[in-house]
């Protein structure tokens, strides 16, 4: 006897990223579509055989996607906005592909011969998943949107398992979820509206799959975890007595994630639903609820197992968490399965042979994940069969909690030690600006950049040359030293203000401080999905964290050691290390970034003795951090400012701290901007025409600000009047003693060919500010 085992979702991208180059062949024009879907087919039935050879009792259909699954689901049901030409019936690939990246205009010959894509046409929005580092796509719905299925992908996934012999339970992203990720493209209308449009396409793909022979469907609405308005409510209420009625045979395991249910779980529980998946890792309090709760036909999906990180589960203590559970509602009521999709860690730990062996005991990426599956499916009914697996269980758990590769006693002190000095600057900002002023002596409206520039290909292949072990150390050194150089030089020749050293030297922001902290490992084959095919290989943050030494002191050093300007010591903050690494689960992340803060102060403190005058600490993802729930907003951005404090306020008041962040809903997170006090934060605005700094008038911000005016996002070189106009809009916000003149970003991803007529016209735009009221 055992407890049926169910998997979520895959990751899509293949064990050596075998999606990714074949899309790239693909869009490079190096391969036709027939060898781009075979190569999708050949993924698809890999994870299918992996997870039945897994013993999954569960297997999902249809969570591959060669893109994006909710761009999946607009095209599967017509939900193309006019701009890409569709003209009904099946979708083309290339109509996909120009959703999701956008199309250049070159014409493009499909593999019919016919010439597709006239004209240029630009990607959907892209934005986070929930509050993962996910990306999806976002549709737009018109108040008149129709929609039509265009293709039942779960059918042909189901299907196409069916041929290997596989009975999957196809998944569908659920209709709320979906009409609350789109936008609108008028104002005044919620997209949620359409709902009766579009249950009767769900009621067909649900009729055709119930007559193909499948017996049950995965409807994932993870919006079940945010806060949901009243017309969201009845939506969902809806939807699920709709669909229950229409195809009564195909049964429903509806699936919140991402958190706990809360406030919604009392309605969720009581949907005329066959099943109801719950998050139990990040909210392992609803098992109470489930208890008293649960109506005497539900099936119960335990999400147990972490999809969203990392660390090999304790599976003894899970078995006891979900122990009344099993007793109340018996073996064939429940399923054991991962918190949501696997889709956001790593597929297969195995592959990393270049891991500590001590650590590697410590995790489980996707596939090591099925093994535990396996492992508490029939350990929840009888452990007797599973001693073995969960007496390693206890093994492991107990090693990493008394590994000295994870305690480090100074750390502890030092957390130990914080006091309230070290949150706060000395003098109030009006303070420390005239001693700032004084000291820095700079012109009105300021310009500088957010730190880094172009990553030339001869930047890139001169690092991969030195981590070949291809050229030496001081070979590598050298050449940053010259990119480093000629980078100061050209900074003063065009009349920049403040200059920065170019961060020549550095991989990625996050990485290039992971890999000199302590505590910190990285991975040679741990891609995960960031969007389409870029992925990304977060660190991995197992233990306490500490600076061995100086990270960037001899770079800045160098840096200023060219010229009589102020170079930006610059560094990437604590908040936006953690938000982008996979995190411990065995200590707060507030205390995982303070630890990581006072790691940063130390840098802060060396920089200001090497004579550093201006230190910037980027937290791009501070925004991104925030919680799902608007009820856990104020901690984290407690622990986020004071973070932010630990590390930046160990330095005089006559030196100067910046921050950056890139484009964020500011006005949900004035508040916490003020509260860190940093003297001047660059922030990204190009493209909303400086709206955008209605947060910081409205507030009265009080400190200075550099409102991005040159879109980095874009080859497009700005005009020396565009720049001066957005400046004119951010007068009319800000004063003038506030405002500094920089980009939206870091330019690392632009070419020299743009960047340098781009600064040239914007110093020109801050000489034109100079002169006219
Ligand atoms: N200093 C970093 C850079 O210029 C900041 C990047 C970011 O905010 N994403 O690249
Ligand atoms: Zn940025």
């Amino acid at each position: 006897m055992s407890i049926k085992t169910a998997n979520l979702g895959f990751p899509r991208i293949g064990s050596h990223r075998e999606l990714k180059f074949a899309l790239e062949s693909y869009w490079a024009g190096k391969s036709n579509a027939a060898a781009l879907l075979e190569t999708a087919k050949k993924l698809r039935a890999e994870n299918w055989e992996l997870q039945q050879q897994k013993g999954i009792a569960i297997i999902p259909s249809n969570d591959f996607s060669l893109y994006d699954h909710v761009l999946d689901l607009a095209v599967m049901v017509g939900a193309i906005p006019a701009a890409y030409g569709w003209k009904g019936g099946p979708v083309d690939l290339d109509t996909y592909f120009a959703m999701a990246r956008g199309s250049t205009g070159e014409s493009h010959h499909g593999d019919c011969g016919h010439v597709h894509h006239g004209h240029g046409v630009p990607a959907l929005e892209m934005t986070k998943w929930f509050d993962t580092n996910y990306h999806y796509m976002v549709p737009e719905l018109r108040r008149d949107q129709a929609f039509t299925l265009t293709a039942n992908r779960p059918l042909e996934a189901f299907l196409e398992a069916k041929a290997l012999s596989i009975h999957t339970r196809p998944v569908i992203l659920g209709p709320v979820t979906f009409l609350k990720l789109a936008k609108s493209t008028e104002a005044g209308f919620d997209t949620v509206e359409l709902l009766d449009r579009l249950l009767p396409v769900y009621a067909k793909i649900f009729a055709e799959l119930s007559a193909a022979g499948a017996d049950w469907i995965q409807v994932d609405e993870p919006c079940l975890v945010l806060d949901l308005s009243d017309s969201e409510r009845a939506a969902l209420n809806q939807t699920y007595r709709a669909l229950g009625e229409v195809v009564p045979d195909l049964k429903i395991m509806l699936a919140g994630y991402f958190g706990d249910l809360g406030d919604n779980l009392p309605a969720a529980i009581e949907l005329p639903v066959a099943g109801l998946h719950v998050d139990l890792v990040r909210g392992p309090q609803q098992v109470e609820i489930l208890l008293e709760r649960t109506p005497d036909s539900l099936v119960l999906s335990l999400g147990v197992i972490d999809g969203r990180n990392i660390w090999r589960a304790d599976l003894n203590a899970i078995l006891n968490r979900i122990a009344p559970l099993v007793s109340r509602l018996g073996e064939h009521r429940l399923q054991i399965a991962p918190s949501c999709s696997l889709l956001h860690v790593p597929i297969d730990l195995d592959l990393e042979a270049g891991l500590d062996g001590e650590l590697k005991t410590w995790l489980a990426f996707a596939t090591q994940k099925l093994d535990e599956l396996a492992v508490l499916g029939s350990g929840a009914a009888d452990r007797s069969g599973v001693i073995g697996a969960l007496e390693a269980s206890l093994r492991a758990v107990a090693a990493r909690a008394s590994s000295s590769r994870v305690h480090d006693a100074g750390v502890a002190v030092r957390l130990a030690g914080i006091d309230g000095r070290m949150k706060r600057r000395g003098r109030a900002f009006l303070a420390r600006k005239a001693l700032q002023d004084d000291r820095l002596r700079l012109p009105l409206f300021p310009t500088t950049t957010i730190g880094s520039f172009p990553q030339t290909p001869e930047v890139r292949k001169s690092r991969a040359a030195y981590v070949k072990g291809a050229i030496s150390g001081s070979d590598y050194e050298a050449f940053l030293r010259k990119e480093t150089e000629s980078a100061i030089r050209w900074q003063e020749e065009i009349g920049l203000d403040v200059l920065v050293h170019g961060e020549f030297e550095r991989n990625d922001m996050v990485q290039y401080f992971g890999e000199q902290l302590s505590g910190f490992a990285f991975t040679a084959h741990a891609w995960v999905q960031s969007y389409g095919s870029r992925y990304v290989r977060p660190p991995i943050i197992f233990g306490d964290v500490s600076r061995p030494k100086p990270m960037t002191l001899e770079w800045w050093r160098y840096a200023q050691s060219l010229t009589e300007k102020p170079v930006k010591g610059m560094l990437t903050g604590p908040v936006t290390i953690l938000n982008w690494s996979f995190v411990r689960d065995d200590l707060a992340r507030a205390d995982v970034s303070r630890q990581i803060a006072l790691a940063i102060r130390d840098e802060v403190t060396d920089l200001e003795k090497a004579g550093a005058a201006m230190i910037q600490i980027d937290e791009a993802a501070l925004r991104e951090g925030l919680p799902l729930r608007q009820a856990d907003w104020k901690a984290y951005l407690d622990w986020a400012v004071e973070s932010f404090h630990l590390c930046s306020t160990g330095v005089a008041d006559e030196t100067q701290i910046h921050t950056h962040m890139c484009y964020s809903e500011f006005n949900q997170i004035i508040g916490a901007i003020a509260a860190m006090d940093a003297d001047v934060i660059s922030i990204e605005t190009s493209r909303s025409k400086m709206e955008l700094l209605e947060a910081f008038r409205s507030y009265k911000y009080p400190n200075e600000i550099g409102p991005g005016v040159y879109d980095i996002h874009s080859p497009r070189v700005p005009e020396v009047a565009e720049m001066t106009e957005l400046m004119q809009l951010a007068r009319g916000r800000l004063s003038d003693g506030q405002l500094w003149v920089n980009p939206d970003c870091g330019l690392k991803t632009r070419k020299w060919e743009e960047v340098r007529p781009a600064l040239v016209n914007m110093v020109a735009a801050a000489h034109v500010l100079r002169t006219t009221g």
